[in-house]
């Protein structure tokens, strides 16, 4: 089975939600593909998402998946990497998806240089036209790879993250604004917010 099998429609959602077509957001529709495919939609059977970057990709995990930040069956770990995790609530079974990322090009690659000259406005306009252009070559291409060739499908490194967000909310005896018990530390027998108790700790 090669290519996207997702259908216009849903590949403009995603556009129009992300605001841009670039290489990141075709990787997170091929990972979104790939859990509508193997896992459901959220909308149906609940999947919860893990995921370890914040960047472009995202957007169409979002809107493929249904997974979102305020449903709470979006969840980030900091950790800098193409990598998606989705579980299924039902039956707990997951996945975790590692994007290759030598298809886009080593660390490096012409292309990497480029990309970092275009994030640091420090890129000549015939530089990033044809930055550009590598760039579609690459969303192309990823649009066009078999899944199974763009992820390394492995095991979640992590337990199912748990459903129930406690609603519970504390003042902090610093600045007084309200917040959620879970998120709440102690300093010096006081009940703190994280920022307060970052500055002070
Ligand atoms: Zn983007
Ligand atoms: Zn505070």
């Amino acid at each position: 089975m090669a290519g996207c099998q997702l259908t216009p429609s849903q590949i403009e959602q995603a556009v129009d939600f992300h605001g841009h077509w670039c290489p990141g957001l075709a990787i997170g529709l091929r990972a979104g593909e790939y859990v509508i495919n193997n896992l459901g939609r959220a909308d149906d059977e609940e999947v919860v998402a893990l995921v370890e970057t914040d960047m472009c990709a995202v957007d169409a995990i979002q809107v493929l998946t249904n997974c979102t930040f305020g449903k709470g069956n979006l969840k980030f770990q900091d950790h800098g990497k193409l990598a998606f995790t989705f579980f299924r609530r039902k039956d707990g079974s997951g996945v975790r998806l590692v994007f290759d990322a030598d298809r886009l090009g080593s660390p490096d690659s012409e292309f990497t240089e480029l990309n970092r000259q275009w994030l640091r406005d420090e890129i000549s306009p015939e530089d990033k036209q044809r930055l550009m252009a590598m760039r579609e070559e690459r969303s192309k291409d990823i649009m066009s790879a078999p899944l199974e060739e763009l992820f390394t499908v492995k095991e979640p490194a992590v337990p199912m993250p748990r459903s129930a967000r406690i609603l519970t909310s504390l003042k902090c005896e610093d600045c007084g604004e309200a917040v959620m018990e879970s998120r709440t530390r102690r300093l010096e027998g006081r009940t703190l917010c994280i920022a307060c108790y970052q500055e002070q700790g």
